[in-house]
């Protein structure tokens, strides 16, 4: 017993003059990581976020951070609506990565969540039974792995507009710091940032407005770190990029429905392709003239007339509908005055960055630029960008004249709130997007209080 007493404090001692040496006063086990995991279901395609954080700091802010964001390769789940079982599979091989990501013994208590958006919206209101059974195959997907699966369902409009806002607030720290006294502080300098989003179905404006909130239906409110927050969010659906171009074409159409031929003013002169009726009016956004042939080929023929494309682009809105007494964004829906900084990001900033105008460039810089690449040729186009997919590449026009008036006369962003506009995909190496906020929420990492005490700082 001697003997042994002597051993222990031979390596109690050994273990005392490493710390020392190391200068470290108290011994830790390492915190251990978490892990969650969200699919962001969106109508053009589906991508699964893997999130982590630090077990032992929960409540803080920028603590979270992306592990790795995996894109399901193929379509948005809502087009396997006559093939659900495929919307499953689709989702394999991201949730395969996942589980080379996250350790073993951490998966079962993985919270994983999917959230669809605008596209499963539009499905829907088209067919609620075929969205049904969409969900049902995901959902059995995603039970196969030894996740903690917590559920698949269409976020709403407001939701989607919330959750965005939430993300970059958390990452920005606009919400709460902790302060070198060892406290938890709302800071002082930071005003917390909006959020304009536009998906592909969608696109949601979110902010803090100087001002009172008059119409309920926008109007969220948030308690976070001890602090209350009435936010402004309205998401209009069909006004994402691709619904919006969709309607872009279906209205160029109307002004000669007997013509199988479209002349389109934003694709380039030179550029042409064929869809069928069927597809331009296969979405509630869209719908067919009274008399038509869904299975009529129509020929696209690109004309490159910036003027043109500029008031086609402009019809897509009602720009009046509000009457004159009220503060307003675009078809009658209520929108208080802009206020403070904007993060644009997804598809205003994959157009915009293309363009090379991400780097805050005035409104007539933008302008100009747009009004310049409009006016390329199909053939100049492809020279001057080999590297870009052609399937993309005669869109960044019209996408971009949509942004254009969508931020300009739909929200009303004017030459001096456009410099509060800044267009990024990344804050702090995590996407910017709904998923963050989303999980946050759910997994109640944002205290309605701000945290009294430190938890485990450690050096
Ligand atoms: P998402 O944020 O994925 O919902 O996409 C928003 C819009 O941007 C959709 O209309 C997509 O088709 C489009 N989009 C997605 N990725 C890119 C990209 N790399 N370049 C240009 N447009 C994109």
């Amino acid at each position: 017993a001697v003997g042994c007493l002597l051993a222990i404090v031979v390596v109690s001692g050994i273990i005392a003059l490493v710390l020392a040496v190391v200068g470290v006063k108290d011994v830790y086990l390492p915190p251990g990581t978490k892990y969650g995991m969200v699919f962001d279901a969106g109508s053009s395609h589906t991508a699964l976020y893997i999130y982590q954080w630090p077990a032992d700091k929960e409540n803080g802010t920028g603590i979270v951070s992306q592990a790795e964001a995996c894109t399901v390769q193929g379509p948005g789940i809502s087009s396997y609506a006559d093939n659900p079982a495929n919307a499953g599979a689709s989702l394999r091989a991201c949730l395969d990565k996942a589980m080379t990501i996250i350790p073993a013994v951490q998966q079962r208590e993985t919270p994983t969540y999917l959230g669809a958006t605008a596209g499963m919206r539009l499905l829907r209101e088209q067919n609620s039974t075929k969205a049904e059974l969409v969900f049902a195959e995901v959902s059995k997907t995603i039970r196969q792995y030894p996740v903690d699966f917590r559920g698949a369902r269409i976020l709403t409009g407001n939701e989607e507009g919330s959750f965005g806002w939430i993300t970059i607030n958390y990452l920005l720290e606009t919400l709460v710091k902790f302060s070198f006294a060892g406290k938890w502080i709302r800071p002082q300098s930071a005003e917390v940032l909006g959020a304009l989003d536009l998906g592909g179905a969608s696109t949601q404006i979110t902010f803090q407005p100087s001002g009172t909130i008059e119409d309920n239906s926008t109007k969220v409110f948030f308690r976070l770190y001890g602090t209350n927050y009435s936010v402004y969010t309205h998401s209009y659906l069909c006004y994402g990029r691709d619904q919006a171009l969709k309607m872009l074409l279906a209205a160029l159409r109307k002004e000669n429905l007997t013509s199988q031929q479209i002349s389109h003013p934003c694709y380039p002169r030179g550029y042409e392709e064929n869809v069928t009726a069927a597809a331009l009016y296969d979405s509630p956004c869209v719908p067919a003239p009274a008399a038509h042939n869904p299975s009529q080929t129509l020929t696209v023929r690109g004309t490159g007339a910036p003027a043109e494309c500029r008031s086609a682009v402009q019809k897509l809105f009602n720009f009046t509908a509000c009457g004159a007494n009220r503060t307003c964004g675009f078809n009658g829906v209520y929108q208080p005055p802009g206020h403070g900084q904007f993060f644009a990001f997804s598809g205003f900033y994959y157009t915009f960055y293309f363009l090379n105008l991400t780097n805050g460039q005035p409104l007539s810089v933008i302008n100009a630029t747009i009004w310049d690449f409009c006016t390329k040729g199909w053939k100049e186009l492809q020279a001057s960008f080999p590297q870009e997919s052609h399937s993309r590449l005669h869109n960044y026009c019209p996408s971009a004249f949509y942004i254009l008036t969508l931020l300009h006369e739909g929200y009303k962003f004017d030459e001096q709130m456009w410099s509060n506009i800044h267009f990024r995909q990344q804050a702090a190496n995590t996407d910017i997007g709904w998923t963050l906020g989303y999980v946050l929420n759910l997994t109640n990492m944002i205290p309605a209080e701000a945290p009294q005490q430190v938890r485990g700082q450690q050096q």
